[in-house]
């Protein structure tokens, strides 16, 4: 589990007890940082998780993320690199990811080749876990939570 790898770094609160709720968990994060809150805000973070677990608010689509994405379409998801530009799945095919735009990002060839099959904290690193880009985890989470509610897929990253 997360908890393990992630020791000595930073744990999720003993509230946090089930996959979806790491799910949940790192997308509040996602949200408080967007908020301008930063990534050290725990207790919005808490309040946006507690929010989404008890269905008080829904992230409900991807549209947000798609939105994002689109505002420039010529960059780099991971690096911000301008130019010529791949379809990269964020869960790899080979991990059951789907063939659909939720889990395509457009991505320049380097990070593509790096990235390969790996899944994305398993490429980026769990120390580096607060690093990714917004609009590739948000998707990320979301995807996975999907595939977790259709018991498609077991582990959390
Ligand atoms: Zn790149």
């Amino acid at each position: 589990m997360l908890h393990n790898i992630e020791q000595g770094i930073s744990l999720p609160p003993p509230v946090v007890k089930t996959i979806r709720d790491e799910i949940y968990w790192q997308y509040a994060k996602l949200i408080s940082k967007s908020a301008g809150f930063g990534i050290n805000q725990r207790a919005f973070q808490m309040e946006r998780f507690l929010a989404l677990r008890d269905g008080r608010i829904h992230w409900s689509s991807t549209i947000r993320e798609w939105v994002k994405e689109h505002e420039k379409p010529d960059e780099c998801i991971y690096c911000e690199v301008k130019g010529d530009l791949t379809v990269e799945h964020i869960l790899p095919q080979c991990c059951r990811g789907p063939d659909t735009p939720d889990n395509a990002i457009k991505v320049c060839k380097k990070c593509n080749s790096s990235k390969g099959g790996k899944r994305l904290y398993e490429w980026i690193g769990i120390k580096n876990k607060d690093k990714i880009p917004r609009i590739a985890e948000g998707k990320y989470l979301k995807l996975l939570y999907e595939l977790h509610e259709k018991k498609r897929y077991s582990t959390y990253y």
